[in-house]
């Protein structure tokens, strides 16, 4: 069985809209997927109906922006029901604290480059969660830079004038907001250090003690070194660990099924999780 645990639609900052993810998926030749948009379930549904049509089991998920003493996480939840006033109110504060950050940002770069909070939205479909990345895509159409990539080295990086950082709640709280949910909480690409500071040993302890259910380890953002501290992090505290691709479409370089999880592991979020994986 091949498994991918994490991956972007447009409904957040992916380039696909769901349905082409569930295709892409099925073409490369996964078994289990989950989708797992920034702040937003909105893509479920259209991802459900494309997985039955495919032939995919599809896990539907989240991947929640938190802070940490200062420090950025990303939760992913697996399987929570949607409806959930706590998580579901925690979203939307998220998704419209975004907008106001986003608008804040697109109002600095454009001081310096052609680009507009129109030119942003024009790269995207109503209702996504607008992040940097779409900031990027404005600035990739208006000529600036060439690519994604290039926007987050060079205008967009957390250092730089025009950043501007986005509201987000604390991560353990985030961690019981998803149990209470009914889903399972996984700390995705917990050794990204080249991304920024990542989280100390006891932090990841504290988080396992409020409930945390996995780390993601395999992931390309974690080095070698991150993934071999964080294996034995996860064997120390009883986390199981799952590895996922982090596909954004053509936003990033990530590939499907370029990291995978195990079927145990599988095994056990569905047991957990309060919503059913919807299998073809
Ligand atoms: P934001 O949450 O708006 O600050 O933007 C961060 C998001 O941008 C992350 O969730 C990533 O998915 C995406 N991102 C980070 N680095 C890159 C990159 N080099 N190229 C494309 N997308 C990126
Ligand atoms: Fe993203
Ligand atoms: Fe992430
Ligand atoms: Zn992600």
């Amino acid at each position: 069985m091949r498994i991918d645990l994490h991956t972007h639609s447009n409904a957040s900052d992916g380039t696909d809209n769901p349905a082409q993810v569930m295709v892409d998926a099925a073409r490369a030749g996964l078994d289990v997927v989950a989708l797992t948009d920034h702040d937003t379930t909105a893509g479920w549904d259209e991802a459900a109906q494309s997985a039955a049509e495919v032939g995919i089991t599809l896990v539907r998920g989240t991947e929640i922006s938190t802070r940490s003493r200062g420090i950025s996480v990303h939760m992913l939840s697996y399987l929570h029901d949607p409806e959930d006033a706590e998580l579901a109110e925690r979203n939307e504060v998220a998704r419209s604290a975004r907008e106001q950050r986003a608008r804040t940002m697109v109002d600095l770069v454009g001081r310096d480059f052609p680009v507009t909070w129109a030119d942003v939205v024009a790269q995207t479909k109503p209702g996504t969660v607008i992040g940097r990345p779409h900031v990027a895509d404005a600035l990739v159409a208006a000529g600036v830079v060439a690519d994604r990539s290039e926007a987050f080295l060079s205008v967009l990086t957390a250092d730089s004038r025009y950043y501007v950082p986005h509201l987000a709640p604390n991560t353990t709280d985030v961690v019981r907001s998803i149990l209470g949910a009914g889903g399972v909480p996984v700390f995705a690409h917990p050794g990204a250090d080249q991304r920024g500071r990542v989280v100390p040993d006891e932090t990841i302890a504290e988080l396992a003690a409020a409930g945390l259910a996995g780390l993601e380890v395999e992931h390309r953002d974690n080095s070698p070194q991150q993934q071999e501290r964080l294996t034995r992090l996860a064997k120390e505290l009883g986390l199981f660990i799952t590895g996922s691709s982090d596909y954004h479409g053509t936003g990033k370089p990530n590939r499907l099924g370029e990291n995978l999880t195990s079927p145990e592991v599988f095994e056990e979020i569905e047991a957990r999780g309060r919503l059913a994986v919807l299998r073809p």
